[in-house]
């Protein structure tokens, strides 16, 4: 079978040179178009044709095509993209003054259930492989020809239940002589699988992690986030808070403001008091209304009130910037819509 190069690092493909007897330094000039970008081996315009057919024997690039983009009048654009075996995933562009953002997807649908989440919706088909997670960074810096400077992996799935590849795709991605993205400029969100972030913890990268709390109580939580049924609020924030020391890097809670579900005064000042002893910030977002889900948004007096409360308690905390909200870019809208339409 053959093999996506895309899953490999410039130190694999130079040990598979060296054992089929090629000069290294052609594994650093495969690599490099590799980086661009390129979908075909005969973009490699300084390898040599032979060397090419050889290649081909046991490689494939890994391409996706964009089958669908949606540009909000803010400038955020959101990709629908087919892969090899006719799965689709959705990433999107946000577009900032300090550079150009990409949230991936790690896995094809979730299998963790949120309940005010689409993405989970169909359930989890597959996961990606570190290649297509890659492949998603790569197709979108193409197409708009530009530079990509931050990753979030805030698009459909669970990063750390895809734990491997997730690694080897940041590992990958923050190559100096590959696309080069700092690991500052990585964020990885979950929605809190405690041995997993245990392990990342080990790894001491200096990503930022974004944990989603979306409650301050275990009932409301176990009501949004199966997950908590499993790891509750209280070991799940012992974990951040060790994490937050052995990496020193800040972590950042997500909380979705569901209107009359979890965005009271009391809740505010419940959450207060358990973040009081970590090195975070909160990140608050009013919710994204999903057609499948009758969730409603708290109004901006809401918010204001609830961050107010945490700021009163020493807490930084920000109300995210709706980025994309006339494109349905909330995680699997557009995957859903596509899907729906399929099946009609
Ligand atoms: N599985 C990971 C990452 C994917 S979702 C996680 O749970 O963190 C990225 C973020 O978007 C999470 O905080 C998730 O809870 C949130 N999210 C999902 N659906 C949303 C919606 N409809 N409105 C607002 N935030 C949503």
């Amino acid at each position: 079978m053959l093999e996506s190069l895309r899953n490999y690092s410039l130190e694999a493909l130079e040990t598979w040179f060296q054992e089929h007897n090629i000069p290294k330094f052609r594994a650093k000039q495969v690599f490099d178009w590799i980086s661009k970008g390129v979908t075909a081996f005969d973009e490699m315009n300084n390898v040599p044709a032979d060397l090419k057919n050889q290649l081909k024997e046991h490689f494939f690039i890994n391409n996706m095509m964009i089958s669908d983009v949606m540009t909000s009048s803010d400038g955020t654009r959101k990709y629908l993209m087919t892969l090899n075996d006719g799965n689709i995933i959705e990433c999107v562009l946000m577009r900032y003054k300090h550079g150009n953002s990409i949230c991936v997807s790690s896995q094809v649908g979730c299998k963790m259930g949120c309940s005010f989440c689409a993405s989970t919706l169909y359930g989890l088909e597959r996961n990606l492989d570190a290649g297509e997670i890659i492949g998603q960074v790569m197709t979108v810096s193409r197409d708009i020809q530009e530079r990509i400077s931050n990753i979030v992996l805030m698009g459909s799935g669970e990063p750390l239940d895809n734990y491997h590849e997730v690694l080897k795709f940041m590992r990958l991605v923050n190559h100096p002589k590959g696309m080069n993205i700092g690991m500052r400029n990585i964020t990885l969100s979950t929605c809190g699988l405690i041995p997993k972030i245990e392990a990342l913890m080990e790894e001491k990268l200096q990503i930022t992690l974004a944990v989603s709390l979306h409650a301050a109580e275990d009932e409301v939580r176990d009501a949004l986030m199966p997950v908590n049924k499993s790891y509750a609020i209280r070991p799940l924030l012992e974990v951040c808070k060790r994490y937050a020391e052995v990496t020193g890097r800040r972590v950042t809670f997500e909380y979705a403001l569901i209107a009359g579900k979890n965005d009271q005064r009391t809740e505010a000042e419940r959450l207060a008091i358990l973040l009081r002893n970590i090195h975070c910030h909160v990140n608050l977002i009013p919710i994204n209304p999903v057609v499948e889900r009758s969730f409603k948004a708290s109004d901006q007096a809401q918010a204001k009130q609830f961050q107010n409360i945490l700021k009163q308690h020493g807490i930084e905390a920000t109300i995210r910037r709706e980025l994309g909200s006339d494109i349905d870019a909330a995680c699997g809208q557009l995957r859903n819509k596509h899907i729906n339409r399929a099946s009609k």
